[in-house]
């Protein structure tokens, strides 16, 4: 069998994210109210404008009520805290996102940390986290779960696979390790200063690389048959988006790959949306 092509599939998360939006839209038709969130953006970061515009048309689509503040790039960190307050504190606002990065007098720790953690539909407070820890998650945090939901319509079993996770952060790497550590797998947690990193990936049965490192992940890193889900989202000198993984190595050798652009980023956005009819869901619970 060595050396014999593997028929790869490209995981489209373009058309999985439009199933789960078609769903969601039937959902939120049928609720008395229609859900609310409120977005937050400090600055003028021109990436983050585009990111928050199109969580705005995406949530209008399903019928979702997105409210965008923009603030002042000089806005002081107390003052967003309690802007944030006044958000936690309106019953019409369901689920709060503070768009990321935020600028450098701001500690994004301290801002995280201040949203409710019922309205947290970016999962990303210390509780929602923490709920995730011991399997008994509120809030998932939106790309991990987008990965997740990518790799099982791939692979139905996940019980006793070894994965690895390149990356550790707050936002990715380590929701997605202990996502997968609640799947059942085995799971390699990497990072810069991880000692063999092409030896670990090699036994990996799925590699999930969140870094923002252009094609880190060599073909040679690899396992036949492997299952790849590739989170980086890099912009080259050319303008051209590429991601963590050397896709067009992995075409014939891989089990199956998420593209970038067309993979992760689109149902990250997806699982936001779900986060915010969860949430609206969990107020209407409590009434
Ligand atoms: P961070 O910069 O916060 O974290 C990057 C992680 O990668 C760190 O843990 C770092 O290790 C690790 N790392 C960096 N270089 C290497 C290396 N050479 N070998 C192994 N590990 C390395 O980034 P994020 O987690 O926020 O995002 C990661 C990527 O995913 C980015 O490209 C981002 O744009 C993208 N992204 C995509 C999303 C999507 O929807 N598709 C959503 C969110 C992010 P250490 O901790 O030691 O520094």
């Amino acid at each position: 069998m060595k050396g014999k092509k593997i028929n790869t599939k490209i995981i489209n998360g373009n058309q999985t994210a439009l199933k789960i939006e078609e769903a969601l839209k039937k959902e939120v038709a049928a609720l008395t109210r229609k859900p609310q969130m409120a977005v937050i953006l400090v600055g003028d970061n021109p990436a983050s404008l585009i990111y928050v515009t199109h969580k705005k048309k995406t949530a209008e689509r399903i019928g979702i009520e997105a409210q965008i503040y923009h603030l002042s790039p000089v806005m002081t960190q107390d003052a967003l805290i309690a802007f944030i307050e006044e958000l936690n504190q309106n019953p019409a606002v369901h689920g709060i996102i503070v768009q990321l990065p935020l600028p450098k007098h701001i500690n994004e720790s301290c801002i995280l940390n201040a949203i409710n953690p019922q309205k947290d539909i970016d999962g990303l407070h210390p509780q929602n986290l923490g709920q995730l820890f011991i399997d008994q998650p509120t809030f998932i945090p939106c790309t991990p779960l987008a990965c997740l939901t990518l790799l099982k319509s791939v692979c139905k079993n996940l019980t006793g696979k070894t994965a690895i996770v390149v990356g550790r952060s707050r936002l990715v790497g380590k929701p997605m390790a202990q996502l997968l550590l609640n799947e059942q797998c085995t799971v390699i947690q990497a990072h810069s200063k991880t000692k063999n990193l092409k030896k670990l990936c090699s036994i990996a049965d799925i590699i999930v690389s969140a870094t923002g490192h252009a094609g880190l992940i060599r073909k040679s890193y690899v396992k036949k048959g492997a299952v790849l889900i590739d989170v980086g989202i890099i912009r080259l000198a050319d303008k051209k988006i590429t991601g963590d993984m050397a896709f067009n190595e992995m075409i014939g050798h891989a089990k199956a790959i998420t593209p970038v652009p067309g993979g992760v980023g689109p149902m990250t956005v997806m699982m936001l949306m779900k986060n915010v009819v969860s949430a609206y869901k969990n107020t209407e619970k409590n009434i």
